[in-house]
């Protein structure tokens, strides 16, 4: 038996008892004629002591040659502390060692096992395994697993039935690119890997298993933005029989059992937003709604003058930021500055600053008087001694840069509080969207999401205006889960794939199969997925996501530790049939 107990077990009420203990050594202190040892493991620290007069002489030496993370095991007797640590909950007692055998050495490992360690982000992704060690990296893992069985039993409760689907397919459209895998056996041929189980869990509602859900793996080759990984993590779900408010009310009775086990947190009903007033009111499809700095479109009040930047604009719009009028010109001009980096793009900004008595000072006080400036700050809710920003261009260019403005206002005064917690569906989102590169619609969920019925007759004259039965969950500005109500007959899913380019053969050829089982009594259904592993991040108070990844790979895609992805040798190129020809 390796131990009796871990080692963040034994309290005051254990004193006497023979124990044996595992572990690795934190760190030891040798005074000579007594050494004590820290000894951890998943569960906490015990301190084990060492003592001339009550230990054996070569237990004694052995002790004195223990290093940083090795493996040990001791025999001895809980015994009280005389210098008790209340800061660990076995702080109480220590070990008195009788016996200890070393399990295994252990190098000095490349960084310290510390909650603050030394050990910069690539080296501890290198060792990984020695950064599970560590409590922050360790909790979160445990964390995760709460969150996951949170879910798993309360979609089991709801007569949830969890299938896995298969890893090796044929493309399913997400909007990213596949990632792919030659077959040995098929010479020039791939399977896909899934960039989500989304037709397969279609084709289990044909097979009438009403309730699905899977947390599962997908995959997606894109350019890998900051916190992206090529494989992550979602909740997978779908449901026949259901309209959107069946699907909307399940999943937000999920998302709130969340809150409430692992926060203790009390949600409502989470508030709901058309994707359209997000756009108008956010400049965003994800609001973060713990914050005001609401947008205020101005056009009306601001186009009536002679200021030529806006009166050629399509969209005039701002915000009222609180408290700023005090700003100097120095951090206005830093604003202005910011809003101009490439990676926002506006071309400038006007400001008005909402002094006391009812006193606008503004940058465009040439063009507008104190009773025009009135209005901007009726229109943007600004109160005396707010600041408003505003921008002016094209309408959907100018209200992303306003929201880039705004989320960086919020992240700089402190606005996005981690231990709030702000859902909110956001609904109606539109079915296509113009892609410039392609010159063509796509589909903006994917093609298997229905028409909104009411806008059907708009799909050949105004494809751009046809809105879906789609939906987002977004929390504190991150879109956690979406999905939709799907099509189920072949005909209306033949059209879609009409409007998104596809010749007949190629839907055939693609999703033929999809097709097919729909003229086997295809039941209504919908459901939609959450990412699981942005979702724990932002339950866990952080929007990183790597630290809730066992094993994740960095920005480039790379698992460092491992090093992959890596060449692979002739033979199996050859055996897979993608061996280039010999010159
Ligand atoms: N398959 C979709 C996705 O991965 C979710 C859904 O529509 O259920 O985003």
């Amino acid at each position: 038996m390796y131990r009796s107990n871990t080692n963040g077990e034994l309290r005051i009420s254990d004193v006497n008892k023979e124990v044996t203990l595992s572990g690795w050594v934190q760190k030891s202190r040798d005074k000579g004629f007594m050494i004590w040892v820290d000894l951890r493991d998943r569960y906490g620290i015990t301190q084990l002591i060492f003592d001339e007069a009550r230990t054996e002489s070569s237990v004694m030496e052995l002790a004195k040659s223990l290093g940083r993370e090795f493996v040990i095991q001791v025999k001895g007797t809980v015994i009280e502390r005389e210098s008790k640590n209340s800061n660990i909950p076995t702080g109480d007692i220590e070990v008195l060692v009788k016996e200890l055998t070393i399990l295994n050495a252990a190098q000095l490992p490349p960084f310290t096992i510390e909650d603050d360690t030394d050990g910069g982000e690539d080296i501890r992704m290198k060792y990984r395994y020695l950064d599970i060690r560590r409590n922050p990296v360790k909790n979160s893992l445990l964390f995760r697993h709460k969150v996951a069985q949170q879910v798993r039993n309360y979609l089991s409760n709801l007569d949830f039935c969890e299938v896995e689907t298969p890893y090796l397919i044929k493309s399913t459209p997400e909007g990213a690119r596949d990632f792919v895998v030659p077959s040995r056996m098929n010479p020039g041929q791939f399977y896909a890997l899934p960039q989500s189980p989304q037709t397969f869990k279609q084709l289990l509602m044909v097979g009438g298993m009403d309730r699905y859900f899977q947390i599962v793996k997908c995959f997606r080759d894109e350019d890998l933005r900051a916190d992206r990984q090529p494989e992550f993590t979602q909740i997978d779900c779908e449901m026949a029989f259901i309209e959107q408010e069946d699907i909307l009310n399940v999943f937000e009775g999920l998302t709130r059992h969340l809150l409430k086990e692992i926060h203790n947190i009390e949600i409502e009903k989470f508030p709901r937003m058309t994707f359209d007033e997000a756009m108008r009111s956010y400049g965003n499809d994800k609001p973060d709604i713990r914050f005001g700095m609401k947008f205020g479109e101005l056009n009306t009040v601001a186009q009536h003058k002679d200021f030529p930047v806006f009166n050629a604009a399509e969209l005039v719009v701002g915000i009222a930021v609180p408290g700023a009028a005090s700003y100097t010109r120095k951090e206005i001009d830093g604003l202005i500055d910011w809003v101009k980096r490439p990676q926002v793009g506006a071309s400038g900004m006007v400001y008005v600053k909402c002094e006391g008595n009812g006193q606008y000072k503004s940058s465009v006080d040439k063009f507008y008087d104190q009773e025009d400036l009135a209005k901007w700050a009726e229109v943007t809710g600004a109160k005396e001694g707010d600041l408003i920003l505003v921008l002016s261009g094209p309408a959907n260019k100018t209200r992303g840069q306003l929201s880039a403005l705004r989320m960086e206002l919020g992240n700089r005064m402190g606005l996005r509080k981690p231990d709030e917690f702000a859902p909110l569906w956001v609904i109606d989102f539109p079915l296509l969207e113009w892609d410039e590169e392609s010159e063509r619609f796509h589909a903006m969920h994917h093609p298997f999401t229905s028409p909104k019925p009411e806008d059907m007759h708009l799909l050949d004259t105004d494809p751009g205006k046809v809105r879906a039965n789609a939906y987002d969950l977004v929390l504190n500005g991150n879109e956690i889960g979406g999905g939709s109500i799907r099509i189920h007959d072949k005909e209306m899913q033949a059209l879609m794939f009409k409007h998104l380019g596809f010749t007949p053969e190629q839907a055939q050829d693609q999703f033929g199969f999809l097709m097919n089982a729909f003229q086997y009594g295809a039941p209504p259904h919908g459901g939609l997925a959450f990412g699981l592993d942005r979702l724990v991040a932002i339950l866990g108070g952080q929007e990183t996501i790597r630290d809730f990844i066992a094993f994740p790979k960095n920005n480039s895609g790379r698992d460092v530790m491992i090093d992959a992805p890596a060449t692979i040798d002739n033979v199996q190129l050859q055996e897979l049939s993608l061996a280039l020809a010999k010159k």
